[in-house]
C-alpha cells in the first residue's frame, strides 16, 4: 500500500493541467469540466441528503476550493467547510452543529403539529 499522498490532476482553461493533493474525503472529479478555471476547482465529499417523498429538502457535503480567491468564508474557500443547499452557504463546525440543533427543534415542532392535527381529526378514532 502506497504511503504517497494522493493527488489528482485536472485540466483547466487558464493554467493547463493542475495537480492537487486529493483529500481522503473527496468523492472524485468524474464530472470535472476541463473549461473550469483553476480558481473554481473544488473537492467535494459524498452528499448527505434529507429526502422526503422523492424530493431532496436539504443537502450537505464537505467542500474545499484549494485555489479560491479570498472572500467571505460562508461562500467557501481554501479552508474545508460543509456546503449546505438550499441554504447556499458553507458552514464551519460550530455553524453546522447550530443547523443540526435547529433541525432538532424543527422536528419537535413537526411532531407537535402532527399531535395537534391528530387531535383535530379525532385522535385516531
Ligand atoms: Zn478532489
Amino acid at each position: 500500500m502506497s504511503t504517497e499522498p494522493r493527488t489528482v490532476t485536472l485540466a483547466t482553461a487558464d493554467h493547463g493541467d493542475v495537480t492537487l493533493p486529493e483529500p481522503s474525503w473527496c468523492a472524485g472529479h468524474a464530472h470535472h469540466d476541463p473549461e473550469s478555471l483553476r480558481v473554481d476547482l473544488i473537492h467535494a465529499g459524498p452528499a448527505v441528503d434529507l429526502d422526503h417523498r422523492g424530493r431532496t429538502l436539504l443537502s450537505a457535503e464537505l467542500v474545499q476550493s484549494p485555489h479560491a480567491s479570498p472572500g467571505p468564508r460562508h461562500l467557501g474557500g481554501r479552508t474545508p467547510g460543509v456546503s449546505v443547499h438550499p441554504l447556499g452557504q458553507t458552514l464551519n463546525p460550530v455553524e453546522l452543529y447550530g443547523l443540526a440543533a435547529d433541525l432538532d427543534r424543527y422536528a419537535d415542532q413537526l411532531r407537535a403539529l402532527a399531535d395537534q392535527l391528530d387531535a383535530t381529526l379525532g385522535g385516531g378514532q
